[in-house]
């Protein structure tokens, strides 16, 4: 049985006193939730106040993206053990925003992962097509390398660390939500791909996220699928009600 794990991704909003209201509202709305990994994944300027904020609840908080190095001069950067020394938990890596607008690469992908993982972060690791590439019928052959090359030589004792996220990318802030039967789809065919890689029980323990304009409407069909394990949030993840409604919701499906 995989635990079912919720993440929201606040992206760039969000100022402090909007992030702590929201924090605080969502603490006391699914405080009583306990079968499902909840995650918040405010932009960095909040990281730290909000881990407090969370403090002792079921409530983690993560990044949304970090450097590999350590430390040194790269100005504008942030390292993985700055990010747990502000409280978190987890990260996003490989996100399509980043893929898109900051030139993140499979390649980056995975050395933001194996340095995420040794620092004892949990990587949230974003994989997905766009709309050019599923019109060209290229969606398993894009999976298939945003797999191959970002978990490139990461052992199968991190691997079971690990989140993957699968985000079409014409799915995100656009409404337009993957039907739960292609979503399944894709699920199914990235555990076929980590089973080849890590063998068939590791990768029936791997939490597989789906993202792509998850609404309260639409998480229990999606969570409904066998392969669909939670989902990463970006829009309904700014309002205590639509978040906790997918969460607690999440938490409903039992399989
Ligand atoms: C995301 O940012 O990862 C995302 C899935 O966004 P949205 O839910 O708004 O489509």
């Amino acid at each position: 049985m995989r635990k079912t794990i919720i993440a929201g991704n606040w992206k760039m909003y969000k100022t402090l006193k909007d992030g702590q209201e929201l924090a605080v509202a969502l603490r006391r709305d699914l405080y009583k939730i306990e079968n499902t990994d909840i995650v918040i994944c405010p932009p960095f300027t909040l990281l730290g106040f909000l881990a407090d904020a969370l403090e002792s609840s079921n409530i983690a908080v993560g990044a949304q993206d970090l450097y590999w190095q350590e430390e040194g001069a790269f100005t504008g950067e942030v390292s993985p053990a700055m990010i747990k020394d502000a409280g978190c938990l987890y990260v996003i890596i490989g996100h399509s925003e980043r893929r898109q607008f900051f030139d993140e690469t499979n390649e980056t992908v995975n050395k933001k992962i194996k340095a995420a993982l040794k620092c004892g972060l949990i990587p949230i690791v974003c994989v997905g097509e766009n709309l050019q590439e599923r019109e060209a019928d290229k969606t398993f052959k894009v999976i298939e390398e945003h797999i191959n090359k970002g978990l490139a030589d990461i052992s199968a004792s991190d691997m079971s660390k690990i989140i993957v996220a699968y985000e079409p990318v014409w799915a995100i802030g656009t409404g337009k939500t993957a039907t739960p039967e292609q979503a399944q789809e894709v699920h199914k065919f990235i555990r076929g791909l980590l089973s080849k890689i890590y063998g068939q029980e590791a990768a029936e323990g791997i939490r597989i996220q789906y993202g792509g304009s998850v609404k309260p409407e639409n998480i229990t069909e999606l969570m409904n699928k066998p392969d669909v394990d939670g989902a990463l949030v970006g829009g309904a993840s700014l309002k205590a009600e639509s978040f906790a409604a997918i969460v607690t919701k999440a938490s409903e499906v039992t399989k």
